[in-house]
């Protein structure tokens, strides 16, 4: 089999067979076994780095407000309910403070719905307004809430916290008016929290006190194929540590797949940083790849902490690979973990992903067909000369 029938097969197993491969799903155990196998049969050593998590399933919800239907979604981690309640809309913080939320349905709109919240336990950045709401909500005692989504098209929630005890959902813009003038509603949400295990894959070849590090994210948010984010990045380490074989280098090399980077705690990214992150002096470099060859977009890398020797080195390689370009540093991905650690860290992925942000990223949009696998076979050469 040559690479790019080799990358081929990793992107089809990973998006059509598998599916959807949230932390804590059946789908993703199946994906962390894959790679394991692949990696093994490559000749490298093979961790699971095991911890806790929540295996979070949704089998939608309803919301009728005086007897008519409107257009929700239980939020993402969201407990389940059926209730039956008055309603309280509430638009800004001022309002929040003062209102008696007791056993009703709250619906937040306006200014409380222009940004998602951050999650209880994200330590990274969580801005002390977000902490309000979540804990007026909470002293509140409401038996249900429902925000309006973030977008007007698609139901993007504010609230994505397996943390929040209230039951939750996200409401279109275009019923949002039921709920302002509606007096009780009946809300039935049908998911499921169960708590289970799920891992992180560290593969290593060859040996030496210092590696470099090559990672990328195997879960995917709920209910997306999840091609570009992140099956891209997984086939291209899986396809770089089966060249190695053969070659020696004077350090270890090690492989990290990331199982967090969409699920609501990042579980998975945490234990990485409290282990091995522990010892940032074992790392000459690492290397993240998260949503790399989108049709039409050059792949692009961008700098963290890193020496200006290596920096030159990678301008240098990039230089002499078609349609690659450095862009500024971004700060939402994993490569931020081993900056933050002081780890010397070089993100990789496609221009144009900012782009698709809302429109295909976490959406059933995200299929193989995006992919263009000359370029992520271009981007495995890239890797292989980088070592
Ligand atoms: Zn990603």
């Amino acid at each position: 089999m040559n690479q790019k029938e080799r990358i081929e097969q990793y992107l089809h197993k990973l998006c059509k067979e598998i599916g959807p491969r949230p932390t804590g799903s059946n789908a993703n155990r199946a994906a962390v076994e894959f790679a394991c196998a692949e990696f093994e049969a490559g000749g490298l050593s093979v961790e699971r780095q095991e911890f806790d998590c929540m295996n979070w399933q949704n089998h939608g919800g309803t919301l009728k407000v005086d007897g008519q239907s409107a257009t929700i979604a239980p939020a993402p981690y969201s407990l389940p309910c059926s209730v039956q309640a008055e309603l309280i809309c509430i638009r800004s913080v001022k309002q929040l403070r003062k209102a008696d939320l007791t056993s009703k349905i709250v619906v937040l709109y306006g200014e409380l719905c222009q940004e998602p919240l951050m999650p209880k336990s994200f330590m990274f950045w969580n801005p002390e307004e977000h902490q309000e709401i979540i804990a007026l909500l909470e002293r509140g005692k409401p038996c249900a809430v429902i925000t309006a989504s973030l977008d007007s098209n698609e139901l993007i929630p504010v609230i994505e916290d397996g943390d929040f005890e209230i039951p939750c959902a996200v409401v279109s813009k275009s019923s949002l008016s039921l709920l302002l003038s509606g007096e009780t509603a009946e809300l039935t949400l049908r998911t499921d929290r169960s708590a289970t295990r799920a891992a992180n894959v560290i593969a290593t070849y060859g040996d030496g006190p210092q590696k470099v590090c090559f990672s990328a994210h195997i879960d995917t948010a709920p209910g997306t194929p999840g091609a570009l984010d992140n099956a891209s990045g997984v086939a291209v380490l899986l396809a770089l540590a089966a060249s190695l074989r053969g070659n020696d280098y004077p350090y270890r090399i090690e492989f990290v797949l990331f199982n967090g980077e969409d699920y609501y705690s990042n579980a998975g990214e945490m234990i990485y940083l409290r282990s091995s992150l522990a010892t940032p002096d074992e790392y000459i470099c690492a290397f993240n790849v998260d949503g790399v060859g989108l049709r039409g977009s050059n792949i692009s890398y961008s700098f963290y902490e890193c020496p200006a020797t290596l920096e030159e080195a990678v301008i240098n390689l990039g230089r002499q690979t078609p349609e690659f370009e450095q862009i500024d540093p971004w700060p939402q991905g994993d490569h931020t973990l081993f900056a933050v650690s002081g780890v010397p860290a070089i993100a990789i992925t496609s221009s144009k992903i900012f782009e698709l942000l809302k429109s295909i990223l976490h959406t059933e949009n995200d299929k193989i067909e995006l992919l263009d696998i000359d370029k992520l076979e271009r981007l495995v050469d890239f890797l292989q000369h980088s070592i």
